[in-house]
């Protein structure tokens, strides 16, 4: 039996207390369940248990996996799985080389660090389909991955991207380094938040706050998180086989 159905009510409740800590609405909290390495089949039973956001990081396992759900979607028993509508977020490293294939096919890009990059997945964005939207990814505190662009780069990039017709400008994401304690887990998510701010007061449209995991989503939400992304806690530990 599969554990994700109750681990998702366990994600739920902890988003819902930390949302009430800070008199925060947990509905204003999306819940992106992050599927890499984990398949369709894991997929489709989250959709079954309620979940419409999922998150991948490596492009080609996106696109592989998109594509079963989909198919799966279309082939089943009428269910609801048939007329779930699903959001698809790509939230690992993007490579100039797979812009193309991304731009095709998901609906949110949460790790874009440069302009190029900006630039690429923009002109790639398909006519038929609405403007893809993008968080900068930001290294706020000497970030884990080393992706991410440097502070005081943002507003530039930021005021970039609005101009780009085939992106619309979310906001901010970042993967701080782990800490043990949840006043250290706060301090980048604090400094995230500022980083928002100061967009917001130089006018530029923002509204997401792509922040916390499964280890530190609490200090998010304190801290104004408005998208927490979650794997470990509904999938469970991850094997990436070696
Ligand atoms: C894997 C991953 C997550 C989820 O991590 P967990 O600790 O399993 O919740 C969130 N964000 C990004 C960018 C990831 O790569």
């Amino acid at each position: 039996m599969s554990r994700i159905p109750e681990n998702l009510q366990g994600v739920h409740a902890r988003i819902a207390a930390a949302a009430a800590k800070v008199s925060r609405h947990a509905q204003d909290i999306s819940l992106l369940a992050v599927s890499k390495t984990f398949g369709a089949d894991a997929v489709v039973e989250a959709v079954r248990a309620g979940v419409r956001h999922f998150g991948e990081n490596y492009a080609q396992e996106a696109l592989e996996k998109i594509t079963e759900v989909r198919r799966l979607q279309k082939d089943g028993v009428p269910d609801s799985l048939q007329t779930a509508v699903l959001t698809w977020h790509f939230i690992g490293p993007v490579q100039s080389n797979k812009t193309r294939l991304l731009a095709a096919s998901v609906d949110w890009v949460h790790s874009v660090d440069r302009e190029k990059i900006a630039a690429r997945l923009s002109e790639h964005r398909p006519a038929g389909m609405p403007p893809l939207n993008v968080c900068i990814q930001v290294n706020i505190s000497g970030e884990a991955s080393k992706s991410g662009a440097l502070p005081d780069d943002v507003p530039a990039l930021a005021r970039a991207i609005t101009t780009m017709s085939g992106l619309r400008l979310r906001g901010l994401m970042a993967i701080p380094q782990r800490a043990d304690s949840v006043e250290a887990q706060r301090t980048p998510f604090r400094a995230l938040h500022d980083l928002f701010a100061l967009l917001q007061q130089q006018g530029v449209p923002v509204d997401t706050l792509s922040m916390g995991m499964s280890a530190d989503l609490e200090a998010a939400i304190f801290e104004g998180a408005t998208i927490v992304r979650v794997g470990s806690a509904i999938f469970g530990e991850r094997d990436y086989g070696h």
